[in-house]
């Protein structure tokens, strides 16, 4: 069965493409932003992606950079917008097709159907396994396991959270609001020292000098990125 993951904020327009793909027996899963997409991606590994370029919580070009740091999942984009730049955008940053708002939904089915069969015949590629190696340790995103020196880490449920956010967007600056909001829910913007004691913790269990952090490095008052 061929899974895909619908990123879009629009509850209309969502359950549009859930009846019409699930009539083609296709597996469904659906997000209504930006961070919910990365985690679902990584999380149910679906075989092709639509995603709306206007989400609430971030741009989709920024979701596209994010799943390109692990994926080559088929990225079809849906865009609102009719000018031919954000198209561009998307295509840029790793984006497979572009269709513009309002589409014909036998057209998406017929491009979703392109999508996944260049997929299928293309060489599988390693960053299938969603694995993010560093020279310190490694991640498997779908299996959640940390290894290092040879070892499984042990993590608690929200350390993984944390790490799992970060390593899903290689090398951007990830807000302390939005991790608190995440991870901790929305009521929890700014209890900042949870944070810190938290990478605190995990910089000791992935990192050599976990004073010095090569990996996990705080943007002092900002937050926090993943540096690869
Ligand atoms: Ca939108």
């Amino acid at each position: 069965m061929t899974r895909v993951l619908v990123v879009e904020d629009d509850p209309q327009l969502v359950r549009a493409l859930v009846i019409n793909l699930e009539a083609r027996t296709y597996d469904v899963d659906a997000a209504p932003d930006g961070a919910t997409a990365l985690r679902l991606a990584a999380a149910r590994q679906p075989d092709a992606i639509l995603l709306d370029l206007g989400l609430p919580d971030m741009d989709g070009i920024e979701v596209i950079e994010g799943l390109r740091g692990w994926t080559r999942v088929p990225i079809l984009v849906l865009s609102a917008r009719n000018g031919s730049e954000d198209k561009i955008r998307a295509l840029d940053a790793g984006a497979d097709d572009c269709m513009t708002k309002p589409f014909s939904m036998a057209e998406l089915l017929a491009r979703l159907r392109a999508a996944t069969r260049r997929s299928d015949t293309a060489p599988p590629a390693a960053a299938e396994t969603a694995l993010v190696t560093t020279d310190e340790f490694t991640v498997d995103l779908v299996a959640k396991k940390v290894r290092r020196g040879g070892r499984d880490v042990r993590l608690t449920p929200t350390e993984w959270h944390l790490l799992e956010i970060l390593i899903s967007n290689p090398g951007r600056l990830i807000s302390q609001k939005r991790l608190l909001q995440e991870v901790w829910g929305p009521t929890h913007g700014s209890k900042t020292n949870h944070l810190r004691v938290y990478m605190a913790q995990l910089r000791r269990k992935l990192e050599a000098d976990p004073s010095h952090p090569r990996y996990l490095i705080t943007e002092p008052g900002m937050g926090y990125r993943f540096e690869t």
